[in-house]
């Protein structure tokens, strides 16, 4: 008699301590899915449902619900393993996420319960939502804007800046493996009387063009980007000058081949140039440049190459 009604007097402290909480506690047996107990709060967020089994009064199913934990939290013979789980799991029935702390424990009354304390999560889970949304788009504008700081914008190939960076990439990476390395610098001849006679939108649409024929023609390897104005270069990796002078050669032609989007042919001059051990990157660029430069002096529309 005395045993139980020392136990009586701990259910209630049980109860007692438990309802001060202001999370929801639900106890419930292992073995008959009954509820056994729910504190006031958790009386108040779902009814009072206490002598009903747990699957049905709360989550409105006909069998034990498919994540309940209770297999996990006692032992073969439904004694507690010790175990405490605590996981977010979204109530349908609320449509809101909860964070769940689960462990078996034995009540008063000599059955072993499964007590759940349950903390409602749904404003931190929108709010991670939010943050996760925010990073994707931020992630997505850092991909645009990193495309754009490399990207030219009128002919939308690669810009000087980019081209540059790899060039002086190449140029250190050759003092290690000693590839043969080349560039090609393009200017479009008498572009200047393109843009006087058809107008300045006309000539945009001859860049344009162009860069896509420049784009289209070369290797995968190849890095041809705008250098200003209009003017191309492309860096050609694992080429000597012989390589280099044919890829020019094969644009030459079929820029001289290709119809514009005006009456008249648009020709184009190249300068070729292969590294040489030893110099500068800008002494690199400068001998494609002179090579250019003698283009122009020898006729245009035509390739030259530095020796
Ligand atoms: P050359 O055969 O000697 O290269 O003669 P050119 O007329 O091509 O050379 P010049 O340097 O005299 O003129 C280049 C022209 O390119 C002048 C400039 O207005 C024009 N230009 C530069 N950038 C752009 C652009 O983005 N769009 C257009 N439409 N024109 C441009
Ligand atoms: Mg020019
Ligand atoms: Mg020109």
């Amino acid at each position: 008699m005395e045993v139980i009604n020392k136990d009586l007097s701990e259910n209630k402290l049980f109860e007692n301590l438990f309802d001060v909480i202001p999370f929801i506690v639900i106890v419930i047996d292992v073995k008959g899915y009954e509820i056994v107990f729910m504190n006031q709060f958790a009386r108040q967020h779902y009814g009072n449902k206490i002598g009903q089994i747990c699957y049905s009064s709360l989550y409105e199913e006909t069998e034990p619900c498919l994540f309940c934990k209770i297999k996990e939290l006692v032992t073969r013979d439904f004694k507690p393993n010790g175990n405490t789980f605590i996981w977010e799991h979204f109530n349908p029935v609320d449509d809101r996420w909860f964070q769940l702390q689960e462990k078996a424990i034995s009540w008063p009354d000599g059955r072993t319960v499964k007590y759940t304390v349950s903390v409602d999560i749904n404003q931190l889970k929108e709010i991670q939502n939010r943050l996760a949304e925010a990073h994707a788009e931020l992630t997505f504008k850092n991909k645009a804007l990193e495309e754009m700081i490399i990207t030219d914008f009128l002919t939308k190939i690669f810009n000087r800046q980019k081209v540059e960076k790899d060039i002086n990439v190449e140029v250190s990476r050759y003092t290690r493996y000693k590839r043969p390395l080349s560039i090609i610098l393009l200017d479009i001849d008498k572009f200047k009387s393109i843009n006087d006679t058809y107008g300045h939108n006309a000539g945009d649409s001859v860049l344009i063009n162009l860069a896509s024929i420049i784009k289209t023609n070369v290797r995968k390897i190849d890095l041809p980007g705008r250098w200003g104005g209009e003017e191309f270069m492309i860096l050609c990796p694992e080429t000597d000058i012989h390589g280099a002078v044919t890829l020019a050669e094969n644009l030459r032609q079929k820029i001289e081949a290709h119809t514009f989007e005006i009456d008249r042919k648009v020709t184009s001059s190249f300068g070729v140039a292969q590294f040489k051990e030893g110099e500068l990157a800008k002494d690199f660029i400068r001998r494609a440049d002179d090579a250019l430069y003698l283009a122009k002096e020898n006729g245009r529309n035509r390739v030259e190459a530095s020796g």
